[in-house]
């Protein structure tokens, strides 16, 4: 179904996350015919660049970062031609006029902010003093926001004095995830979980968040972030919080999010002899972190493994545990609802029990699988096997389905529509950045220093040993 008709401004269009994500992203929902015709998106950026050369520079993006899509080359011209360009100082005056008389009357306007945080209020303030925004415009913004408590505060002051919270949509793209979404549905949407979903029937759940990158060409920002800020305090736990979160009494933007932030607020502070970090270290092929990030006294974690509890009636006494980490041994984001033991072994011992384990991959193969317990084929007595009950998407929706959309074209087209619900609201990240910051100041104090793992492997020793020490394991990283 195509969105209303739109003028999206790309603040840092020329940029990174721009020519690898958002227009390819558009690019695909044009191709669908979710964007319309006579739809224009508008680059901004520093470089004073003709309209024509960003288009050369956006079709050689589409070309570079989804060769697939590129292959429909009639459809990108005129997508191409849909694109607009104006050099804009974010900090200055230049340029804000023409911006202006590109805007068209009765569209949808959106502003997409792919610019260091450091710019976001002085965009803001000048997308109102020169007109282009108006009470129905909405901003979208890019991680990180914030990388503390009262950083958070101040970029959602800066950016509430001139929009109101229904205008703003804070990206955190693990949302836009097909997965996450289905996670909802899946809970929400059968009889068969929710009666299951609490503390008397689950053991534990893990989140794994594995990359087999380093922190490349990002050393700098990293540095200065680590795993917590970078992949914790965001990403994980918007997870955690849809896994965790109480039915909301309706599918809106707002009974969604209460729901969330009511997670957060009941997160304990975690000990900490409850948490891992970790860092890379070299390989035969590879630099270690601290190379990366040139910086040989680094105490920067890049990976970290944590034992959280959320003091609530449903999950009391249900450990989540967290990990994330760069160097890792593949590239896999699951969470796995570990449920408990069957009650009483009706088989005997010796027939081999497993537990019933609910996986929800985000990558690869989005899907979701359910170990369940069957017999063993054959002739040989009641043994028991474990057997997977598969639903990845792409195979059980069947070659017909559509294509599963990217999480920011999702995502983008539901700030198009209007619909905030899967963008964290300006509480919920504070309340988020409330539970970190004592575990990052608790380390400073400390002068906690991280210990070496090997790229390619799990992390380090300690993070099995958090999970060796309550009798569990974690899951296989594949
Ligand atoms: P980038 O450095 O590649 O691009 C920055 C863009 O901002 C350029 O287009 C530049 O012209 C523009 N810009 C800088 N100063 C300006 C000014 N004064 N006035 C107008 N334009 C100005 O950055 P990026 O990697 O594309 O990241 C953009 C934002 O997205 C950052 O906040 C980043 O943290 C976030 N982000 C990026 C990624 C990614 O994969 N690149 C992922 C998640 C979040």
């Amino acid at each position: 179904i195509p969105v209303d008709n739109f003028d999206l401004v790309i603040f840092g269009g020329t940029g990174d996350l721009a020519r690898r994500k958002i227009l390819p992203g558009l690019f695909r929902r044009f191709i669908s015919g979710q964007m319309p015709e006579e739809a224009r998106i508008i680059g901004a950026a520093r470089s004073d660049m003709s309209v024509d050369d960003y288009r050369v520079m956006i079709r050689d993006a589409v070309h570079e970062f989804d060769p697939a899509s590129a292959k429909h080359k009639d459809c990108l011209e005129r997508f191409l031609g849909q694109l607009g360009y104006v050099a804009v100082d974010a900090m200055g005056e230049g340029g804000w006029k023409e911006l202006h008389a590109e805007m068209r009357e009765n569209t949808v306007r959106a502003f997409y902010f792919s610019v260091a945080p450091s710019l976001f209020g002085a965009i803001a303030e000048r997308l109102k003093s020169f007109g282009l925004a108006d009470d129905q415009s909405r901003i979208v913004v890019e991680k990180p926001f914030g990388k503390d408590l009262e950083t958070a505060k101040k970029l959602n002051r800066s950016l509430s004095e001139h929009f109101d919270e229904s205008q703003i949509y804070r990206i955190d793209h693990y949302l836009g995830k097909e997965t996450v979404q289905n996670l909802m549905a899946v809970r929400f949407g059968n009889m068969l979980f929710e009666p299951l979903w609490n503390s008397q029937y689950v053991d534990h759940i893990q989140i794994t968040v594995a990359e087999t990158v380093g922190v490349g060409g990002r050393g700098s920002y990293y540095d200065t972030s680590g795993a917590m800020r970078d992949m914790v305090q965001n990403h994980l736990m918007q997870l955690l919080c849809l896994i965790a979160m109480e039915p909301p009494a309706k599918f809106d933007p707002d009974a969604v999010r209460d729901e969330k932030l009511k997670v957060i607020r009941a997160l304990d502070p975690v000990e900490p002899h409850h948490i891992v970090r970790g860092q890379y270290a070299a390989s035969e092929k590879t630099p270690s972190y601290r190379a990366d990030v040139e910086n040989a006294r680094s105490f920067t974690e890049s990976f970290i493994a944590m034992r959280c509890q959320i003091s609530n009636w449903r999950w009391a006494g249900t450990p989540f545990y967290l990990r994330t980490g760069k160097r890792m041994k593949a590239r896999t984001s699951e969470i796995a609802v570990v449920f408990k033991d069957a009650p009483h072994s009706i088989f005997g011992p010796e027939a081999g029990y497993h537990r019933n384990v609910l996986s929800i991959r985000l990558q690869p193969n989005e899907g979701m699988t359910l170990g369940v317990t069957i017999k063993e084929p054959g002739p040989g007595g009641m043994r028991l096997v474990d057997v997977p009950l598969d639903m990845t998407f792409a195979e059980a929706l069947g070659p017909d389905a559509e294509e599963v959309p990217d999480a920011y074209e999702r995502l983008i087209m539901d700030v198009i529509r209007g619909n905030q619900t899967l963008f964290m609201r300006g509480d919920e990240v504070e309340a988020a950045w409330r539970w970190t910051d004592p575990i990052i100041e608790g380390w400073q104090r400390r002068n906690d220093v991280p210990k070496e793992y090997d790229t390619g492997s799990t992390g380090p020793d300690d993070a099995l040993m958090l999970m060796h020490r309550d009798g569990r394991r974690w899951r296989e990283i594949k």
